[in-house]
């Protein structure tokens, strides 16, 4: 069997930090697991910039394009703050999500029993929480015309429109159905049918486009509104949550929250499958390259190893490889390793980021998974 590619651009600040930790538990796949990759690394954002002269080089696109997946590490700093818009670290980034049409970002919120004490809500409500919310990213109100600020009479208006296309609704509702299908089977697909004519097309196609092609899933809709409110009184009653890209916003930072740290958070954004099934796909950690404390060897790799793990389960078919990556880090968790980010007030020793890596990677050698 070919191997699968993979492009690893670990970009700025702690972005090389974390994806090293990554590389540790890559060649441990291909070590014990026989899951090899064919992994290729090159540039993005500021170190792009000053290799390259610009954030995302033609090449560095056309590697991406024609990996089966692409690892990122997080862009931007300082030193390349004072650039132009046009020519900041970001660029990079922006220009690879609008290139790659990733259409549907993918947020999981998960909750390792060992920090469910971090949450700002009850243990018991969000211990064990595992639900995934499906973002429309492209289009919605953030893009729609008309927009911008207008006289009219002797004021002013702002005006942003929400405008969705059956197409733009169908594309995104199919792959929250298809990550269903590999998760517990069910979607939630949250709009405002009630008050916006955009809501009522939303859940009229997404209806369609589940009775057409996967009846199997179970499917059910709420007004986003409810939804926000569901989040934070029972958020376990979820597996996936489709919604637009207003909504989504909101309600992904929501539900991220509802588990604890930066450091812990995964992400994924796709585009359309392929000839070979498999959509474009960029995995990336979401916090950002985190200037304060880059160099130091203190940041967490865990977000960027469970983008990988995301990685493993929605762009090649390994959802057992990826449960096995979440149960190493649960099972270091428990056992009470943690990085700086998740110290509590009972204080400790903090792992350093390559000792937190060494530790995953030692539970998976143990079968902690
Ligand atoms: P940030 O996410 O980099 O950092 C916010 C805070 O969280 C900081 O105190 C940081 O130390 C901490 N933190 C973040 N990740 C951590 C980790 N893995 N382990 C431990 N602590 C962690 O956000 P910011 O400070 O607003 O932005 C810094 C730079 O990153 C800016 O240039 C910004 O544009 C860029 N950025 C990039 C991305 C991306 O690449 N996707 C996302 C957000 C911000």
């Amino acid at each position: 069997m070919p191997k699968f590619t993979l492009l690893i651009l670990p970009g700025d600040g702690i972005g090389p930090e974390v994806m090293a930790e990554v590389r540790k538990v890559i060649d441990w796949l291909g070590r014990r697991r026989g899951l090899a990759f064919d992994v290729q690394e090159d540039l993005v954002g500021g170190a792009a910039i000053d290799a390259q002269g610009v954030p995302l080089a033609d090449a560095t696109l056309a590697k991406a394009q024609e990996a089966d997946a692409v690892l990122l590490g997080a862009v931007g700093g300082p030193k390349w703050d004072g650039l132009p818009f046009a020519q900041k670290p970001e660029r990079g980034l922006l220009r690879l999500r609008k290139e790659m049409d990733l259409y549907a970002n993918l947020r999981p919120a998960q909750c390792f029993e060992a920090l469910a004490d971090f949450s700002s809500l009850k243990r018991e409500v969000v211990a064990g929480l595992d639900i995934l919310i499906v973002r429309e990213l492209t289009s919605g109100i953030y893009f729609g015309e008309p927009r911008g600020i207008f006289t009219e009479g002797n004021e002013r208006v702002g005006i942003n429109t929400q405008r969705y296309t059956e197409s733009e609704i169908a594309r995104v509702a199919r792959t929250a159905f298809e990550l269903a299908r590999r998760r517990r089977n069910r979607v939630c697909s949250m709009e405002k049918a009630n008050v916006m004519e955009s809501g009522v097309l939303w859940r009229e196609v997404v209806t369609a486009v589940h009775a057409r092609d996967y009846p199997d899933v179970d499917l059910t809709h709420m007004y986003a509104d409810n939804g926000a409110m569901q989040l934070t009184r029972r958020p376990k009653q979820f597996d996936v949550i489709v919604t637009d890209n207003l909504f989504g916003d909101l309600l992904s930072d929501l539900a991220a929250m509802l588990t604890g740290s930066l450091g812990m958070l995964p992400s994924a954004s796709l585009g359309a499958p392929g000839a070979n099934g498999r959509p474009t796909a960029l995995y990336e950690p979401v916090h950002g390259s985190a200037p304060d404390i880059a160099g130091r060897g203190i940041a967490n790799p865990v977000a960027s190893i469970l983008s990988f793990a995301m990685a493993l389960r929605y762009s090649f078919d390994a959802g057992d490889e990826a449960d096995r990556i979440e149960r190493a880090v649960g099972a270091v968790l428990a056992a009470g390793g943690r990085t700086a980010d998740l110290m509590g007030p009972e204080g400790g020793t903090p792992l350093s980021t390559a000792a937190m890596g060494d530790a995953i990677v030692a539970a998976l050698d143990a079968g902690a998974g």
